[in-house]
């Protein structure tokens, strides 16, 4: 590519913002009440070098993004093993908040998908963690892949409890199955929790790349995690990031991402870069509509798919 990289961000932002397809996301009151228009797009380089476009400073909740990171914790702190025991690693094809178990094993079918995240929460921390000591282990990890200390949106937080009916009975049915200890409604308040953390592009560059160099952040410096679990991470991102549209999406865009239902997308490819795009309108599966389009461009300018042969 010979466009420097500030105007190249600068030409996605003014090829991908232009549409109003999509919708918000209501069935969180206050995610509904955004300003629909905002797009922003980042890129964070191996060496910590960040570039950005748009409303780069806009904030929003990190939402499903923040479910690689978690496994990622949950992973560092339990072991790949013990954490398998308890989640699979199987993309469901399903939409994020399905009730995708195992019918052999009532393990949720992987970690990206609401069922598995919440199992996937209890699992951060130290052993018998009490609630605000996960809290702060989830505080603390989120905020070393950002490289910076992240806070939650409690009014995001109070809109979402007081309506995640569904998510407190997934919670439920993991807890009856032996999948989770200890009480649903502990996981459920955790768990969204850790969904209403405040990012901006910026930050989803730099948690991304932390993945994509194999869990060092390049910015602070900090090993966050190790290679095998970046590993893994971004195997699971790869497979089941995406949701019910995952086959789509490493087929087109060819780069391991999450997406949330705020708006923003995150994707890290591996020894390459980590990308942010935040853009509220949303389609049928949940995933940014402008922020799809912008990946997609991306990929096929700078040539990011991972499956590219030459
Ligand atoms: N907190 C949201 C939920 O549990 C996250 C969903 C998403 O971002 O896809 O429903």
């Amino acid at each position: 590519m010979k466009t420097p990289v500030p105007e190249y961000l600068l030409e996605i932002r003014d090829a991908c913002s232009m549409g109003d397809d999509g919708q918000l996301a209501d069935y969180i009151p206050e995610l509904a009440a955004v300003d629909p228009d905002r797009f922003a797009v980042a890129a964070c380089t191996l060496d910590g070098v960040v570039y950005t476009a748009g409303d780069a400073d806009a904030k929003f909740t990190i939402q499903s993004m923040s479910k690689p990171f978690i496994y990622a914790l949950a992973l560092r702190d339990r072991g790949i093993r013990r954490v398998l025991e308890k989640v699979g690693v199987e993309p469901s094809g399903d939409a994020f908040n399905e009730i995708s178990l195992e019918p052999e094993t009532g393990r949720p079918e992987n970690p990206m998908i609401n069922i598995g995240a919440i199992t996937t929460h209890t699992l951060v921390g130290p052993l018998d963690a009490t609630e605000i000591e996960r809290d702060t282990a989830v505080q603390e990890g989120l905020s070393a892949f950002a490289g910076r200390p992240l806070d939650v949106d409690i009014t995001v937080l109070d809109s979402e409890l007081r309506t995640a009916f569904r998510n407190r009975a997934m919670a439920n049915l993991v807890r009856a199955g032996g999948i989770i200890d200890g009480d649903p409604d502990e996981a459920v308040r955790g768990y969204t929790r850790q969904c209403a953390y405040t990012v901006t592009v910026r930050d989803l560059a730099v948690m991304a790349v932390t993945l994509a160099t194999g869990g060092v952040n390049p910015v602070t410096r900090e090993r966050v995690v190790s290679d095998e679990v970046a590993r893994q991470v971004l195997a699971v991102m790869a497979t089941c990031g995406m949701y019910d549209a995952a086959g789509d999406w490493m087929s087109t865009v060819g780069i391991p991402a999450k997406s949330g239902v705020s708006g923003g997308i995150l994707g890290a490819l591996p020894a390459q870069v980590g990308l942010g795009v935040f853009s509220p309108r949303l389609d049928a599966h949940g995933h940014s509509v402008e922020g799809v389009r912008a990946f997609e461009r991306m990929s096929r300018d700078l040539d990011l798919h991972l499956m590219n042969t030459a």
